[in-house]
């Protein structure tokens, strides 16, 4: 569902050149849980901007969903017709949530559906759907700030599934909220992979998180995948 080959991402600025990819082979089988691990500066946000072409790779391929998104034309800023079609299928979740603090909860999951052009009354639905989905039903008017901290990612994943993605990408989806709450999101990925087959691609500096919800995971270190597997094979050789 997600493959990428012989990935590589330098980024160039004044100060010189960072290599943040050196040559990654990412292969992400449908309807897994899939988890990147590894610690700071390792790679992993870089490689998942890559998958959904937030960055564009300095080379090598990202193909999603049988699509070449590095064939496609258009740039980070500026994505071509066929790009921005094939992002629609790829949701994304971030760990401060992302959310605009000036807009109701539906009004934030609603976002993505205006952009995509449903009128009013299909997009209150559809929300109300997503919302319901997630657990939040009843706080489809309150603003970001009423929420808690797991109440606002619950608001991040239904906004991310608006799009109807195949594939779910999680940067530190968890990493801002507390051990009981991590655990209450998990389930709700877990749960949504089950119920909807979505593939979850997810990255985390938190073993525990992988351990808790991945069946595959690779190890990062240095811009390269030094380990990867199902994840029972993984833990076997710890
Ligand atoms: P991780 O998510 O594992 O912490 P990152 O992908 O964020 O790793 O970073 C990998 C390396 O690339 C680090 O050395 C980081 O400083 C560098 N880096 C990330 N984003 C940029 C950027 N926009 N410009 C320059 N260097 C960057
Ligand atoms: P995290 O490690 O939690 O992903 P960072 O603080 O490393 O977050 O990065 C936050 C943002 O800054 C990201 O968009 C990343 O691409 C960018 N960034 C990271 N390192 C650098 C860097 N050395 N130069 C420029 N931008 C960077």
């Amino acid at each position: 569902m997600i493959t990428t080959k012989d990935l590589t991402k330098v980024y160039t600025s004044r100060g010189g050149r960072t290599t943040a990819l050196r040559g990654v082979d990412l292969h992400v089988r449908e309807g897994e849980v899939y988890g990147v691990v590894g610690t700071s500066g390792a790679g992993k946000s870089t490689l998942i901007r890559c998958v959904n072409m937030l960055e564009r790779p300095s080379s090598g391929t990202v193909t999603v969903d049988g699509v070449e998104l590095t064939a496609l034309p258009g740039t980070e800023q500026r994505a071509g017709r066929e790009l921005r079609a094939a992002r629609q299928r790829i949701g994304m979740v971030f760990q401060h949530f992302n959310l605009l603090a000036s807009r109701t909860v539906q009004q934030n999951v609603e976002l993505p559906l205006e952009i995509r052009g449903l009128d009013r009354t299909a997009r209150r639905r559809r929300a109300g759907e997503l919302l319901e989905l997630v657990g939040l039903a009843d706080k489809a008017q309150s603003y970001p700030k009423q929420l808690s901290g797991g109440q606002k990612q619950r608001v991040g994943i239904a906004r991310a599934l608006a799009g109807d993605p195949r594939v779910l990408l999680s940067d530190e989806a968890t990493s801002a909220l507390d051990p009981q709450t991590t655990r209450s999101i998990l389930q709700l990925l877990r749960r949504l992979n089950q119920e909807l087959g979505l593939t979850v691609l997810l990255i985390t500096h938190e073993m525990d998180v992988i351990k808790s919800v991945c069946d595959s995971a690779a190890l990062m270190r240095e811009g390269r995948i030094v380990e990867a597997g199902p994840l029972t094979e993984l833990i076997a050789t710890d």
